[in-house]
C-alpha cells in the first residue's frame, strides 16, 4: 500500500483515527483477505467503515448486502458525499441509471467500488449473470453482509431472502465474505456463521459487559407517585452530563401508545418537555419529534420500540423503561442505546408484576397465533417464551444486572464494580422484593 492505513482513513473518510482499536483490527484482517470475517459491535460503534474502508483500497468492487432501501439510500448518498464510487441497484431505480451501472460493471475497468443491493436483488434472475460475470473476472473484492442477524429465525428481523445469501457465496468462490450485526446472542451469531457458509471465520465481538452503564429496577407498584419518581431520575441522570460539553437526553420505552402519551405528559406536567412517539402519530409528526430530540430540542422522547433503530445519538444519559420488554436481548439492546460516547449513563427499569402478566398474555397469544397459521409448533416459539422468561428474572433476581447479561450472551462474568443497583446495595434490592411479595400476598 502506497499509504498507511491510518492516511487512506484520513484521506477518504475525513477520520483522524479509528474509533476503536477493534476497528482497526477488522480493517486489517479484511485487506489481509485470507478469511472470513465476522463482527458484531454495537449500532453506532462504526461498523460500515470496516468493509468500505477496504473496498476503497481493493482493485475490484465490493458488494454490500443490506436488508431496506432506505438504509441502503442514506449509505450511498453518504459515500457520494465523500466522493466515493457507491452505487445501489434496486427496483426503484430508473432504467437509464440501471444501463449506465451495468455498462461500468461489464466494461473491462470499473469505477464503482461499493455496489449497494437488497437480498432480494441478489436472488433476482437478471442480476444473476452480472455478478459471476465480475467474480469470474477477479473483480469482486469483498462481499459484505450487513445486518446478517436477518438470517436467523431466532432474531426479531428474520428474512427469508437472507437465507439464499449461503448459495450465493458457493456461485462466487474466493471472495472473502464479511458479516456484520449488532445482535450479541449466540443462538445468531451460530445461525449466521452457518447460513453465509463463514469458513473459520475471524470473531471479533464487542464484550457484552459495558461499564459505563448503570442498571438499575425499580418496583413501581411500591411508589406512590410513580411520575415524580421517573422526573427525579431524569433529572439526576441528565445532570451527569453537566460540566461535559452537549447536553444530555434521553427515552423512556412504554409498551402502548396510550403509555407514551401519558408519561410524556406527566413529565411535561412536572417540568421536563417530553414528546411521544409512535405509530398511531403521522409519519411527518414522528420525524419531527425524532428530529426536535436529535436536536435537542427536546430531552425527552416517550416511545415504543419502533423509535431507535438506526438512531445513533452519542448523548443519551437515560433509557428508562416504563414497561419491560419483550426478551432479555431486546432489553439489552434498547438500554444500550444510553452511552453511546463512553460517558456515565443510567438504565433505569419501572418493573410491575401486573406488567409481566400482561406482556405475558401477549407473548402466549402471538405464539398461539404463529403455531396455528403454521400448524405446527417450533423450537423459536419456545424461546420466544424463554427469552421473556430471562427478562423477568433479570428483575427478580437478587444479582448483579450486569452479571446476568454478560451470562444470558454466553460472555464472561464483568467485573460490576458498583455499576448495578445490585452491587452498589444488595440489601436495598432484597428490601424491595420483600415489600413486592408482601403486597401480593395481601
Ligand atoms: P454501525 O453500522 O456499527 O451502527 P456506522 O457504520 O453507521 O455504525 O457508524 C456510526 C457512525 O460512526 C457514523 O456516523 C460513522 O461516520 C462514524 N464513524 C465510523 N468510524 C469512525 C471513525 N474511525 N472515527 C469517527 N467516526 C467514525
Ligand atoms: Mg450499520
Ligand atoms: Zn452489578
Amino acid at each position: 500500500m502506497p499509504t498507511s492505513l491510518k492516511e487512506a482513513l484520513k484521506a477518504h473518510f475525513g477520520f483522524e483515527s479509528f474509533r476503536t482499536k477493534l476497528q482497526e483490527d477488522i480493517v486489517r484482517a479484511v485487506i489481509r483477505g485470507d478469511r472470513d470475517v465476522f463482527v458484531c459491535m454495537p449500532t453506532g460503534a462504526g461498523k460500515s467503515l470496516c468493509y468500505q474502508l477496504p473496498a476503497v483500497l481493493a482493485e475490484g468492487i465490493t458488494l454490500v448486502i443490506s436488508p431496506l432501501i432506505a438504509l441502503i439510500q442514506d449509505q450511498v448518498d453518504h459515500l457520494k458525499e465523500l466522493n466515493i464510487a457507491a452505487c445501489t441497484i434496486n427496483s426503484k431505480l430508473a432504467a437509464g441509471e440501471r444501463r449506465l451501472i451495468l455498462a461500468d460493471l461489464q466494461s473491462s475497468n470499473p469505477k464503482l467500488k461499493l455496489l449497494y443491493v437488497t437480498p432480494e436483488m441478489v436472488a433476482s434472475p437478471s442480476f444473476q449473470p452480472c455478478l459471476t460475470d465480475l467474480c469470474s473476472r477477479g473483480l469482486l473484492s469483498y462481499l459484505a453482509v450487513d445486518e446478517a442477524h436477518c438470517v436467523s429465525q431466532w432474531g426479531h428481523d428474520f428474512r427469508p431472502d437472507y437465507l439464499k445469501l449461503g448459495e450465493l457465496r458457493v456461485r462466487l468462490p474466493g471472495v472473502p465474505c464479511l458479516a456484520l450485526t449488532a445482535t450479541a446472542s449466540k443462538n445468531v451469531q451460530e445461525d449466521i456463521v452457518n447460513s453465509l457458509r463463514l469458513h473459520l471465520p475471524l470473531s471479533f465481538v464487542t464484550p457484552v459487559f459495558r461499564s459505563n452503564l448503570h442498571y438499575d429496577v425499580i418496583f413501581s407498584e411500591l411508589l406512590t407517585q410513580p411520575y415524580v419518581h421517573l422526573h427525579a431520575f431524569i433529572k439526576k441522570a441528565l445532570a451527569l452530563s453537566s460540566g461535559s460539553n452537549g447536553q444530555g437526553c434521553g427515552i423512556v420505552y412504554c409498551r402502548t401508545r396510550e403509555g407514551c402519551e401519558t408519561v410524556a405528559f406527566q413529565l411535561t406536567k412536572l417540568g421536563i418537555l417530553a414528546k411521544p412517539y409512535h405509530a398511531g402519530l403521522k409519519a411527518q409528526d414522528r420525524t419531527e419529534v425524532q428530529n426536535e430530540w436529535m436536536q435537542g430540542k427536546v430531552l425527552v422522547i416517550v416511545a415504543t420500540i419502533s423509535f431507535g433503530m438506526g438512531v445513533d445519538k452519542a448523548s443519551v444519559r437515560f433509557v428508562a423503561h416504563w414497561n419491560i420488554s419483550k426478551s432479555l436481548a431486546s432489553y439489552y439492546q434498547e438500554s444500550g442505546r444510553a452511552g453511546r460516547d463512553g460517558l456515565p449513563s443510567c438504565c433505569r427499569i419501572y418493573y410491575s408484576p401486573k406488567d409481566k402478566s400482561q406482556i405475558n398474555f401477549l407473548i402466549c397469544q402471538e405464539v398461539r397465533r404463529k403455531q396455528e397459521k403454521r400448524g405446527c409448533a417450533k423450537d423459536t416459539d419456545k424461546a420466544a417464551i424463554k427469552d421473556f422468561e430471562a427478562m423477568v428474572s433479570f428483575c427478580e433476581q437478587e444479582r448483579c444486572r450486569h452479571a446476568i447479561i454478560s451470562k444470558f450472551f454466553g460472555d464472561k462474568m464483568p467485573n460490576c464494580a458498583g455499576a448495578c443497583d445490585y452491587c452498589c446495595n444488595p440489601r436495598a434490592v432484597r428490601a424491595q422484593l420483600e415489600k413486592a411479595a408482601l403486597l401480593n400476598t395481601k
